[in-house]
């Protein structure tokens, strides 16, 4: 058995990547550390309730005491960090929470996994680190880091103290470094499950500026299978990016979504761009394929269509969110605990 402790498990990607594990393999066992922010739902792993491989702890990465424990607990082989505040638009209006989960939150961890003695450390980071791209280009794991954003320049700090974790005390860390994620389970206020579901109910989609950014799109599994390649095949030390080699501008996105929901484009709304909106993510992930046997294996056309049925057959998913009747789940199902 590997035993793993995943943080931010109930958010889009962490829960994608348990049930992924979960799945797959027989010999994995799970402990899910999530503070349940907005961005956490519990209902997100409803379906693997009652799986013994899988333990829920409701805590804080920042909570030193907390961390401890939980670590002393479940004694995992592996730490895999998650957690995270990741909107960007939320870290314009107020970076406070940023900096305190996405900095102080992994030096917590840091510091509580190296006096654990953990034997593997991987933090799940994002292209965004590396700043805007011009026309031309692709961000390498070799590019500065020139982060833009409150959001990405969290992340950098993040992903700064786990290099210099690795050099001061040879801790046995590895960075991975995603595009834009896509897929089921994520939280309605990103771009594409926003203008899914606004367009489902003939609602606007609000476009920034002239809609011409262009971000490189993965699907949510072939990060997750980048993740576990890296936890289990990378090396100490190294950066690993992960990319759909789907470039897109945000504008043709929109317009894809409306003709596969079979809806009018009059739904677009040119809205004031994002203040310091980075024009061009694309990642080089020719790395992650020589060293880790990686590459990215979900078409784009199918994965799409794949996410649209998803928010179209989860609609009370999205309702409950949207409601924020989703935050009771827990203390429906946990009695408060
Ligand atoms: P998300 O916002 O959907 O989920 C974040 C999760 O972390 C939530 O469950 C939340 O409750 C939990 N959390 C937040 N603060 C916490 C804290 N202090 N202690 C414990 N738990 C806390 O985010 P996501 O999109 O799933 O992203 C997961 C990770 O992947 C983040 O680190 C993000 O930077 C990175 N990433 C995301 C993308 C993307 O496209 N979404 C791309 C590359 C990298």
């Amino acid at each position: 058995m590997q035993r793993l402790l995943v943080t931010g498990g109930c958010g889009f990607i962490g829960s994608n990547f348990i049930r992924h594990c979960l799945t797959t393999r027989d010999d994995v066992e799970i402990t899910n550390v999530d503070k349940l922010t907005y961005a956490g739902n519990l209902e997100n792993l409803a379906d693997l309730e009652g799986n013994p491989r899988l333990q829920f702890r409701r805590g804080d990465i920042c909570d030193r005491d907390f961390v401890q424990a939980a670590l002393a607990e479940s004694a995992p082989d592996a730490v895999l960090n998650f957690a995270a505040e990741s909107h960007v638009d939320r870290s314009i209006l107020d970076s406070g929470p940023f900096v305190q989960t996405n900095v102080t939150g992994t030096q917590v961890l840091l510091d509580a996994c190296r006096e654990a003695e953990i034997g593997r450390f991987l933090q799940v980071s994002t292209d965004e680190v590396y700043g805007s791209l011009g026309a031309e280009g692709l961000f390498t794991e070799q590019t500065p880091l020139a982060p833009n954003s409150p959001y990405s320049a969290s992340k950098a700090a993040a992903d700064m103290l786990v290099r210099s974790y690795v050099h001061t005390f040879e801790f046995p860390a590895i960075i991975t470094r995603c595009s834009n994620n896509y897929g089921p389970y994520q939280f309605p206020e990103k771009l594409i499950p926003l203008f899914i579901s606004n367009a489902l109910n003939d609602r606007p989609l609000p476009v920034y500026g002239k809609g011409e950014n262009v971000r490189d799109w993965i699907h949510v599994i072939d990060h997750c299978r980048g993740i576990e390649a890296a936890l289990q095949r990378g090396q100490v030390g190294e950066v690993y990016n992960f990319g759909g080699k789907c470039e897109l501008q945000n504008i043709d996105l929109t317009r894809t979504l409306l003709r596969l929901l079979d809806k009018p484009e009059s739904l677009i709304r040119y809205v004031t761009d994002r203040p310091g909106h980075d024009l061009r993510y694309a990642i080089d992930c020719s790395k992650a394929e020589r060293q880790l046997g990686w590459s990215p294996q979900v078409d784009f056309a199918t994965g799409l269509q794949e996410t649209i049925d998803w928010y179209r057959d989860n609609a009370e998913w999205v309702e409950r969110i949207r409601s924020g009747e989703y935050q009771t789940y827990y203390d429906r199902q946990y009695g408060g605990r």
